[in-house]
């Protein structure tokens, strides 16, 4: 009788893996997730058959082993996971904002793939310092006396506040940082300026409005306790109707006449003028620093296009501060982001940024272009058997910049049962598409669809659609 019982028939681990099925688990995981997979599986059979009397049949063999198969496969596949983007918002938070210039991924190939003069100096064959590799480029393109990057520009604000405001032996609260309640943003994923004032050991002093702050505001501020005057972009957020800043150039007048440093969190840090595409304009880093700013910070992967990165330029007396504050190293930036970053810069100075750098292809992307991918897309798609159109929409630049600002586009119009359930089945694809959708249609902008998704994109809302 115990012989005929199914939990008798349930096979040993070894037995398993010593079945062809068996063996493709091992080359899928290795042998020790595996016999863990395996294991896992019995378990479950073996609960499954006792809750039900130990009378049912006992799983298969093969049975077991897709089982865990499929267990393996979901403990090694990527959840970092390339998608498509063709929501229309070019620098995507969500969906990692900047895609990287081919010589930016060719740099970080070369420089990750092997050693590199990350620390070396190759003339001297001393040791040499990783913040040179980008500085002169940058300094070259901004016109700052001096530069140093790290690792995002979260870090490069706080780095700065502690280094130029934080605490001293002569102030242990640290020292006063003037700020109009009009720029204490709060940019996402918790960042707030507030808070990051408070982690660096930097006084907050709030000054003006909501809506409005004068020159005065900032001038009544000043003290002897009174390290800086900051300037914040606004990031995401515009304030419109009745408002006033200072303009910059008074704001540095200001802290030039009282001795006080002047610090500009510029946020996207576009180098480029974006009026020219339509768009509202963004501050520009040059413009602080031919105003004669003390301290700029802003991001490499927001407007700039290139890898996560924290850049901070201007006087050389500052720069060197913050260079040699403990902070600075624990903030630095990683190999691979300095070689794109790197990458990314040249295609500045040569010029080609508008074609080479994915943010700005896609920002200068005309309008006949869009219109007649769209077109083409629609008509692949009703060949298909879909119901496709072609209608007016807008872009966004997102990424914290230009707040409301949009761009017009042509968006691809496919209409659908339910928007809800197509969105899933597109996220659910192996190359998941990401887009946005209005009742009864999912739309495609293909402004920020880039030219290797292409295929992958109508295959996929074909395989996601029709089904
Ligand atoms: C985006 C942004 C930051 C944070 O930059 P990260 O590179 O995301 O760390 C800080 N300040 C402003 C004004 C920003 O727009």
């Amino acid at each position: 009788m115990p012989d005929q019982s199914p939990l008798r028939q349930l096979p040993a681990i070894h037995a398993l893996l010593g079945e062809p099925a068996g063996q493709a688990l091992i080359d899928l995981g290795g042998h020790d997730l595996a016999v863990e997979a395996l294991r896992l599986e019995l378990d479950n059979a073996r609960a499954d058959l006792l809750a039900g009397g130990g009378l049912g049949p006992a799983p298969g063999h093969n049975v077991l082993i897709e089982a865990a198969r499929q267990r393996v496969d979901s403990w090694l596949a990527p959840t970092l996971r390339r998608v498509i983007n063709a929501t229309g918002v070019i620098i995507h938070t969500n969906l990692g904002r900047a895609p990287l210039a081919d010589s930016a991924l060719t740099a970080m190939e070369t420089v990750g793939g092997g050693y590199s003069t990350l620390e070396f100096d190759i003339e001297t064959g001393a040791r040499g310092h990783r913040s040179t590799h980008a500085a002169a480029l940058i300094q070259r393109l901004t016109g700052a006396e001096a530069a140093f990057v790290v690792n995002n520009n979260a870090s490069a604000t706080m780095l700065v506040l502690a280094v130029l405001a934080g605490p001293t032996p002569d102030h242990p609260a640290g020292r006063g940082v003037v700020v109009s309640r009009g720029q204490l943003v709060e940019i996402g994923g918790g960042y707030r300026m507030p808070d990051v004032m408070s982690a660096s050991g930097a006084r907050m002093v709030e000054v003006g409005t909501t809506n409005r702050t004068h020159l005065y505001d900032y001038e009544r501020a000043i003290n002897e306790d009174t390290a800086m005057l900051m300037r914040v972009h606004h990031s995401n957020y515009a304030i419109i109707g009745f408002t006033s800043q200072p303009a910059l150039e008074d704001l540095i007048a200001l802290g030039n006449e009282r001795g006080i440093i002047v610090v500009d969190d510029i946020g996207s840090g576009a180098l480029f003028d974006t009026t020219q595409f339509g768009l509202a304009p963004e501050p520009h880093v040059q413009d602080s620093i031919e105003h004669g700013i003390d301290v700029v910070m802003f991001s490499g992967d927001k407007l700039l296009g290139g890898p996560q990165a924290g850049i901070i330029v201007g006087k050389a007396e500052h720069i060197e501060r913050v260079k040699r504050h403990p902070l600075a190293r624990a903030v630095r930036p990683d190999k691979l982001a300095l070689a794109a970053l790197t990458a990314t810069l040249t295609h500045y100075l040569r010029g080609d940024a508008l074609i080479e750098i994915p943010v700005w292809r896609m920002i200068s992307m005309p309008l006949g272009t869009i219109h007649e991918t769209a077109l083409r897309w629609a008509a692949e798609l009703r060949e298909a058997g879909l119901e496709a159109d072609v209608m007016p929409g807008e872009s966004t630049v997102g990424g914290g910049s230009l707040p409301g600002e949009t761009l017009p586009t042509h968006l691809l119009a496919v209409t659908v049962a339910s928007e809800e359930k197509a969105a899933e089945q597109l996220r659910a694809l192996d190359v998941p598409i990401i887009t946005r959708r209005i009742e009864g249609l999912i739309l495609i902008d293909p402004r920020t669809v880039l030219p290797r998704d292409e295929d992958d994109l109508i295959a996929g809302l074909i395989d996601g659609l029709t089904s």
